[in-house]
């Protein structure tokens, strides 16, 4: 089993303080997610357990299983099994899917090691069927010229290829049509198990109601304020977001 412990986690953007005190603890075999308002931080927070290097950490904690990954470089974050699906992801011409998705396995699976490319594309192609996804998608440049719906299959896809133990999702579920949310919710859905454990940054229900997350977590000015069940999203969506400011903005 795996163990993401975030304590007391601050870190800003250009000096501007963004995250305040986060605490939050995600364990493989749990589904959790994290909703708030606009600019509460939650990208924030998805890039810095990441590693991106544009936010500074300003105190606090993030372990992985008795490794504290704050000092660890992006890839090696990736190597222990994290994953994070970015809001926003990159275009690589001339680099086609299928050859991404190798090199990624070959350095998150086997240690660099080569992986035998038929029986790779094998289950390439199996979870490729998992999220009606066509298979011609292989042989084209990475997200060059995709539909915001292609792109997040195909970020599905490298989560099913990669088999991380911990995976991110920031508003992966935001502008898709239904279609596209349903396969984004089933590949999730077959990573699931005791080896597997997933945050989901969203502001929409409807995802929610495919995956039944166990916790759901409100961040608000950079602080986790309030922690539960799936009541929690029923709560949000009938109410909006005022009685979370009012219980614990900076004037509450
Ligand atoms: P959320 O994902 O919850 O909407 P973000 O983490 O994206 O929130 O943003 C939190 C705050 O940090 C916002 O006030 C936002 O304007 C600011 N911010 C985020 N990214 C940057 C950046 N690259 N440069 C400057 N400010 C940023
Ligand atoms: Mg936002
Ligand atoms: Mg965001």
């Amino acid at each position: 089993m795996s163990v993401l412990t975030i304590k007391g986690l601050r870190a800003s953007i250009d000096g501007k303080p963004i995250l305040n005190g986060v605490d939050l603890i995600l364990k493989s075999g749990e589904v959790h997610a994290l909703m708030g308002p606009n600019g509460s931080g939650k990208s924030t927070l998805a890039n810095v357990i990441m590693g991106n290097p544009r936010y500074e950490v300003t105190g606090g904690t993030i372990d992985l299983d008795g490794t504290d990954i704050l000092a660890l470089p992006v890839h090696e974050r990736a190597r222990l099994g994290l994953f994070l699906a970015f809001q926003y992801p990159v275009e690589i011409p001339g680099l086609s899917m299928a050859k991404f998705l190798r090199r990624a396995a070959e350095t998150r699976l086997s240690q660099g090691q080569n992986l035998r490319v038929s029986s790779f594309l094998k289950g390439v192609r199996a979870d490729m069927d998992r999220l009606s996804f066509d298979k011609a998608f292989l042989n084209r440049s990475l997200n060059d010229g995709f539909s915001g719906g292609e792109k997040k299959r195909a970020e599905i896809l490298q989560l099913l290829t990669l088999k991380p133990k911990l995976a991110i999702f920031d508003e992966t579920d935001s502008g898709l049509d239904i279609d596209a949310i349903k396969s984004v919710a089933a590949g999730i859905d077959h990573m699931r198990g005791p080896d597997f454990g997933a945050l989901i940054i969203t502001h929409y229900r409807r995802i929610l109601d495919y995956l039944a997350p166990e916790f759901v977590h409100v961040l608000f000015q950079g602080r986790v304020v309030l922690s539960g069940g799936n009541e929690i999203v029923r709560e949000l969506e009938e109410r909006g977001y005022d009685w979370v400011k009012e219980g614990y903005g900076e004037a509450g």
